[in-house]
């Protein structure tokens, strides 16, 4: 059946400036790291697109390396942009990333030039796309100089291979540093992806403040912990579960799984007096900061997609609510 997207996909999504750029971006976005590899079944990671699409989120975020096989998520979102998403290319925006180990040898990942034009070149190819919208470098690379990686990012821009850049996981000074040759080649640095959630709070300490200097955007990235800050897991490990699939590497039953979940017990009771579930709270809790423009979700279903979607219902805070979640997560 030949898709056709909803006539009210706009009607209900909030878009939030991307730092001081033209681009907005969706409150939430989603991300294809699990769930759209070759090991996935295509039709569910076709329906989770559709859903999204359907709900207004213009922004699929993926990497070069998710899969697995590393690559595959890039096939896979290629074939359902091809099938039926094609129509829609301009209402989408299409992140991809490098940084991580992709192919074997020296030139495999990290930062340099040679790896990132070659990766986005794959890139392209494996998503069967002309350009990308934004393009990252993955992760800072403590042995290439900044200046060559934001170099090989504005050669990207220039060449017509993507339309704006962004950083995932740099310092705030890094990102400082980094906006400034970006900004002196003429190739402003758009967005920051950084992982930011309830239990991983690093980016209060000083790159929300850089990103506002810059007039950088932010998106976040595991927003809900990997589904640790739902209600899954609060009675059990499920066994169609991401902590399932992946055995211990959640550490299930170690001390600091045990004292996180105890705490989203808590979490999850100041979520039912807002008449949210955990997950929405969570979402709408990373949303309260002016400087983070879009929650990066991943999801297994097209069900976790509408009830994350629903967090927007509410973004509201008290500030009794924020002072009863500050203490539930200090202790
Ligand atoms: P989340 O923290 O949103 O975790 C997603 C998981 O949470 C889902 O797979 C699902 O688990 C569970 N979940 C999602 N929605 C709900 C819901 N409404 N109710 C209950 N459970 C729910 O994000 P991810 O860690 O998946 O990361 C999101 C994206 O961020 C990635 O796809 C990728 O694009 C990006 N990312 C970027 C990184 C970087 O270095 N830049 C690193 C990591 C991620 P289950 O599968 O068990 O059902």
């Amino acid at each position: 059946m030949v898709y056709k997207a909803a006539e009210n996909r706009y009607d209900s999504m909030t878009y939030r400036r991307t730092g001081n750029s033209g681009l907005l971006l969706p409150a939430i976005s989603l991300g294809i790291w699990y769930n759209f590899g070759g090991i996935d079944p295509l039709e569910n990671a076709r329906d989770m697109l559709h859903t999204a699409f359907d709900l207004g989120i213009t922004h699929i975020d993926i990497g070069n390396n998710y899969g697995p096989p590393p690559g595959s998520a890039e096939e896979t979102l290629g074939r359902v942009l091809r099938e039926d998403l094609k129509p829609y290319r301009d209402e989408l925006i299409i992140s991809d990333k490098a940084g991580y180990r992709m192919w074997p040898g020296p030139y495999g990942e990290w930062g340099s030039r040679k790896y990132l034009i070659a990766s986005c070149d794959q890139s392209l190819k494996r998503t069967g796309l002309e350009y990308f919208d934004i393009f990252y470098s993955h992760r800072p690379d403590p042995d290439t100089p900044l200046e060559e990686t934001m170099g090989a990012l504005d050669y990207i821009v220039r060449s017509g291979r993507a339309l704006y850049v962004g950083i995932s996981s740099y310092s705030p000074e890094q990102t400082r540093e980094a906006a400034a040759i970006l900004r002196d080649l003429g190739t402003p640095c758009l967005i920051h992806q950084p992982r930011y959630n309830m239990f991983d709070r690093w980016i209060e300490d000083g790159l929300l403040q850089a990103l506002d200097d810059e007039g950088m955007g932010c998106i976040c990235f595991s927003p809900l912990c990997q589904g640790i800050l739902t209600n899954k897991y609060i009675n059990e490990i499920p066994d169609d579960s991401r902590a399932e699939k992946l055995g211990n590497s959640f550490h299930w039953g170690d001390e600091v799984a045990e004292k996180q979940i105890a705490k989203v017990r808590k979490l999850n009771e100041i979520a039912k007096a807002r008449g949210q579930n955990m997950a929405q709270l969570a979402l709408a809790w990373v949303l309260r900061h002016k400087t983070v423009t879009s929650a990066l979700i991943g999801a297994s279903r097209s069900q976790q997609i509408k009830d994350s979607v629903a967090a927007l219902d509410n973004l509201d805070f008290s500030d009794d609510e924020l002072q009863q979640i500050e203490d539930i997560l200090a202790n």
